[in-house]
């Protein structure tokens, strides 16, 4: 690990007017701290944001909600509100890492965590994310656990989080401040396919830091749910995961959104699933057929092709899970 500076911001203003081209702040550091110790993550100056008045879940007068940045990932999957209003969130969180990493972990920070790609975090490895034009060791290695949905020929690492998947189909909207003042960025536009840059991996600018998430209020009666598959039963990342909101009415789709995590470059919204289910009856048929458009753009390679019948299957699970209980 390098040596790097050290300091404690007290206000967003603070943090901010301290931030560098080589700053990062640190949260619950469950990620920061792994990649520096790796040497992966090589900051020269490293601002503390434990100090910051953002931990508060509030309810927004349009009867959304307003996650600040430092509310920890486990008091937001058992808030009340999370748990009535937004379940979907509340499944997603508590399906990640341990209940010591959430009792850690941080909003902001979840939505910025690294892929963990195992040549990305190994600095044996050539990987075009951690030092670009070096080349990816995955493509032509093994890659189990990569993309299939969103990759290019420089980068196939997944996105991590199920918490921004959740989010994802939540319609969430991440708010920043930074050099340049504020910032809300709808969280479907915030990640960045990996294309010829996949260094850049979100709309970000160099020292601006995550203020707060919000969440636009559902209709009543909307149902939501988090299913993951995963290797093992528990502290594993997924391999394929489904997150539904969805409301129907006669037991006809009124409308839906799927947003898929362990499948893609980023956090990955179906519109294509979203669009064989609005409208029709809610029956395994239309899931199924919902689940071969949301996969028809996979590109799997040899190690991962499994993903795609794994990806339409807990698609199906997830819509017959949500609809069922309705
Ligand atoms: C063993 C293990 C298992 C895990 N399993 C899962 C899992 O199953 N599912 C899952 O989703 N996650 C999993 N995780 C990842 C975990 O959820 C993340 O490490 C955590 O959410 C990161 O939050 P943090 O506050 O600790 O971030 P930090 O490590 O503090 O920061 C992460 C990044 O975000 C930046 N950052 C943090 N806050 C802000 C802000 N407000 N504004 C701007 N930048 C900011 C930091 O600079 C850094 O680059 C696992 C982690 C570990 C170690
Ligand atoms: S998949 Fe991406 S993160 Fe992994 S080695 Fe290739 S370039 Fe690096």
């Amino acid at each position: 690990m390098q040596s790097f500076e050290y300091r404690q911001a007290r206000s967003p203003e603070g943090a901010i007017a301290n931030a560098g081209e080589k700053t990062r702040f640190i949260a619950g550091g469950t990620t920061l701290v792994d990649l520096m110790k790796l040497d992966v993550e090589r900051p020269a100056s490293v601002i503390d944001i434990n100090g910051l008045p953002l931990d508060r879940i509030e309810v927004s007068p349009d009867g959304g909600l307003k996650i600040g940045a430092m509310v920890r990932n486990s008091d937001l999957a058992w808030n009340a509100n999370v748990r009535q209003r937004y379940a979907v969130l509340s499944e997603a969180l508590l399906s990640g890492a341990s209940p010591q990493l959430r009792n850690m972990a941080t909003t902001g920070g979840n939505l910025l965590q690294r892929t963990r790609c195992y040549y990305f975090r190994d600095t044996n490895y050539k990987c075009n994310k951690r030092e670009p034009g070096s080349g990816c060791s995955a493509i032509d290695g093994f890659h189990r656990i990569h993309a299939v949905l969103g990759g290019s020929e420089h980068c196939i690492a997944t996105h991590p989080s199920d918490m921004a998947v959740a989010m994802m189909a939540l319609e969430a909207t991440v708010h920043t401040r930074g050099a340049k003042g504020e910032r809300s960025i709808p969280l479907n536009d915030f990640y960045l396919l990996p294309g010829s840059t996949p260094d850049s991996e979100n709309v970000l600018e160099p020292g601006e830091l995550i203020t707060h998430v919000t969440l636009p209020p559902l209709p009543q009666s909307t149902r939501s749910h988090y299913l993951k598959l995963r290797d093992r039963a528990s502290y594993e990342f997924a391999l394929a995961s489904a997150a539904v909101v969805i409301r129907t009415s006669g037991g006809r789709i009124e409308f839906a959104r799927v947003a898929l995590g362990g499948v893609g470059t980023k956090p990955w919204r179906s519109r294509e699933a979203e669009q064989e289910l609005h409208g029709h009856e809610a029956n395994e048929r239309i899931f199924r057929a919902a689940a071969e458009a949301a996969l028809k753009p996979a590109k799997p390679l040899r190690d991962n092709a499994f993903k795609v019948e794994l990806a339409k299957r807990v698609i199906v699970r997830a819509l017959e899970n949500t609809t069922q209980t309705a």
